[in-house]
């Protein structure tokens, strides 16, 4: 029986038809002001809003309510409390308050703080955030909440979000008003963003430590087919899969997420998922949502889905496409070029201010989708180079030149194209074609951040995006603001010039994967930050400290506090990887290479005892197995050492270079060894499954 979709979608969520249905009229308004504006809700609206939210979840089935809330681990977190309060007669009321739905105060001490929350302080607070709306899941009613201490520093993703699309609409909201829009009282910015995954069997990934443990494979050899044949990509779907996606659709679009895309990526196993857009603040939301019900469905039909960034070696990485704009509260998208975007002065100032912050603000942007799981892709020729630069396609390129020279810039025909066959409808070839090698593309009417890894929180790329916009467009609104009316026009080109000749050396529509570029962007001044540990440090660089300040999007202590947290991070997940490598080497590994070894040394001492043969091959067999297994051992041996080392450094950047520089280097030289050795073992010696049983029998 096909369902009713439209009925469906949303059906879990406390959206707007359910306001409007269940609240009285004068709060409904109180709080879509609430919403649309940020205003004060008083608590006698908040009772009320509680109490109807209690009764349309408790219909549908709830009978507890979290606040939902994001961490700095990157997962979300939520603590349930039932609705259920005692009376005097050993009866029940099911209840719940103003006050229970506006505030938490969860205990923060298990929570990464950097340092922000004393430890004899433990107490931290949530706040609901009524710009994203409440939803119901499994039983429980979801309030969507910020996370801060006791002392209203942000202890995670959401907070800093917030406050940076504010800075945003503020002065985007300012320099419209400049360029003849009173009506626009505030501007969103709306993100779409496109996540990576894969799925393989759960009964493989039960026996492989490394997946459990790290999330990506530490050892394997290659198959013999890898993805050369690119008979992946948008391939017809398995059943198994086609049940997955069925299953995971139906529930994100229960919980209001629009998912629309679904397709095979060009990896054995890899898939994608994309929905669409919405403001910034929901779609991260929705994207760990999303992420999570990826995990859970999966579960569901015996399948695993990884996040991770890298899961395979050898074969496409997981990344997710961050594509962003903004919008006005009067519709407008202020990335739309129009049909002539050289006459469309706003486009143009919204479009050179982006290249200016991305110019400006590269080394945050890098630090913002820097993780020891990205640290695999970026600049490996399968993801965008670890060095920032935009493209922007040849007619926008041509405009830009055009303002840059003062020449009259004519309009590039879109290209008729056509595909031969008569029936089928000819359409204008994209002039912002896709340039996949790019790490922040124009493509149409936004931009597409694709640096980002596959398990990312999308907050961090946007928070860095809004703040630095905000502030190209704050530089500009000193510069136009005493600019009587009649003489805009040309301050605005003036300044869109200006811009351009500055920040110019960011635009590359060439190959990014290519040695010439790299050579070029150093020409150029770009920044090449190739590992996490390399970035971090300008986290806290003063011109950084200055735009976060400035915008009130972070505080010193704040931003102090996620260097460290983020340095930790990275150091953790390596030690764990190398922890893990040990005892699978130490425990499972070795152990197969030398019951192997022995078997074939006892066959041959067996045969020769019947036939007389030198036996030349099994004896070369057994001497591999042996050499592999000294080395092997040899630099076990070492990682061991170097991992207890790293327990003596006290310098958290220190340990982190160690961890990049010391440790990654030999578990790298161990597996190169033991992938050669695997391939020398039959099929059942090995203790796990490997690439051939994972990726190509989902
Ligand atoms: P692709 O990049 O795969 O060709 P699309 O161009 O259709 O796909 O869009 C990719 C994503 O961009 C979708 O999630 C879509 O909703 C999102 N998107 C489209 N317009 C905007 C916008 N104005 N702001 C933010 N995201 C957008
Ligand atoms: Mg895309």
């Amino acid at each position: 029986m096909t369902k009713n979709i439209p009925e469906l979608y949303g059906s879990l969520v406390f959206n707007d038809k359910v306001m409007k249905q269940k609240l009285p009229k004068d709060v409904y308004k109180t709080l879509r002001k609430t919403i649309e504006n940020g205003t004060h809700l008083e608590l006698d609206v908040a009772n009320s809003v509680a109490v109807a939210m209690k009764e349309w979840a408790v219909e549908l089935g709830a009978t507890h309510f979290t606040h939902w809330f994001q961490p700095m681990t990157g997962f979300t977190a939520e603590k349930h409390d039932s609705f259920i309060s005692p009376t005097d007669n050993g009866e029940v009321l099911m209840e719940f308050s103003g006050k229970e739905l506006v505030k938490g105060e969860p205990d923060a001490s298990s929570f990464p703080s950097g340092g922000l929350r004393a430890t004899f302080e433990a107490r931290g607070y949530t706040a609901w955030d009524p710009t994203s709306p409440a939803f119901v899941k499994d039983g429980t009613l979801y309030i969507p909440t910020a996370f801060c201490s006791y002392s209203g520093e942000a202890l995670d993703k959401k907070t800093p979000l917030l406050r940076s699309m504010e800075a945003l609409s503020k002065e985007a909201t300012k320099i419209l008003h400049l360029l003849g829009h009173p009506e626009v009282t505030g501007v969103s910015t709306t993100v779409g963003p496109e996540q990576e995954y894969f799925l393989i069997k759960k009964e493989d990934y039960m026996k492989r430590k490394d997946l459990i443990f790290t999330g990506r494979t530490l050892l394997g050899a290659q198959p013999p087919k890898g993805q050369e044949m690119e008979d992946h990509y948008f391939g017809s779907l398995k059943p198994q899969v086609a049940a997955f996606m069925h299953d995971l659709d139906e529930e994100l679009w229960k919980l209001g997420i629009p998912a629309k895309t679904k397709h095979n990526e060009v990896a054995p196993a890899q898939h994608e998922l994309a929905p669409v857009f919405d403001t910034a603040n929901i779609a991260v939301d929705h994207n760990q949502l999303t992420m999570e019900l990826m995990k859970k469905i999966a579960d569901k039909h015996d399948l695993v889905c990884l996040l991770h960034e890298k899961p395979f070696d050898g074969i496409n990485g997981s990344g997710k496409h961050n594509n962003w704009s903004m919008v006005t509260n009067t519709g407008v998208n202020l990335l739309d070029p129009g049909k002539t975007p050289a006459e469309n002065i706003q486009f143009l100032v919204f479009l050179v201010a982006v290249i200016k912050a991305v110019d400006e603000y590269a080394d945050l942007m890098r630090l913002s989708v820097a993780s020891a799981g990205n640290d695999h892709r970026l600049g490996a020729n399968e993801a965008p180079p670890a060095i920032v630069s935009i493209f922007l396609g040849d007619e926008l390129t041509g405009v830009l030149k055009a303002i840059t020279n003062d020449e009259f810039f004519g309009k590039i025909d879109k290209v008729q194209m056509n595909i031969g066959a008569t029936v089928l409808p000819h359409f204008s070839k994209d002039t912002t074609d896709r340039n996949r090698t790019s790490p922040f593309a124009f493509t149409g009417n936004k931009f597409e951040f694709r640096m980002l890894g596959s398990s990312l929180s999308v907050a961090g790329p946007n928070v860095v995006l809004n703040s630095a916009v905000a502030e190209s467009l704050s530089e500009f609104y000193e510069e136009l603001k005493d600019v009587p009316a009649d003489a805009m026009c040309d301050a605005v080109h003036k300044l869109v010039k200006e811009t351009l000749s500055k920040h110019k050396r960011i635009i590359f529509n060439g190959n990014g994967y290519s040695d010439d570029w790299v050579l070029e962007a150093e020409k150029r001044g770009l920044y090449n930050f190739k590992s996490t540990p390399d970035v971090l440090p300008c986290f806290i660089a003063d011109k950084n400290i200055e735009l976060f300040t400035k915008h009130q999007i972070f505080t010193e202590a704040e931003i102090q506090s996620r260097y460290e947290i983020l340095l930790e991070n990275y150091s953790k997940t390596i030690r764990i990887e190398a922890k893990t490598l040990s005892d699978m080497i130490k425990k499972e590994f070795l152990p197969a290479l030398l019951a192997y070894a022995d078997q074939v040394t006892c066959t041959v001492a067996d045969r020769k005892k019947i036939v007389d043969l030198p036996c030349t091959q099994e004896i070369k067999l057994i001497t591999s197995l042996s050499s592999s297994y000294e080395k092997i051992s040899c630099l076990e041996e070492q990682l061991e050492a170097d991992t207890a080392k790293a327990e003596t450094i006290e310098d958290a950047l220190a340990l982190a270079h160690f961890y990049h520089e010391s440790i990654i280097p030999t578990m790298d030289a161990i597996r190169e060894v033991a992938d050669a050795a695997e391939s020398l073992l039959p099929h059942d010696a090995l203790p796990y499954p490997g690439y051939s049983d994972m990726l190509f029998y989902v």
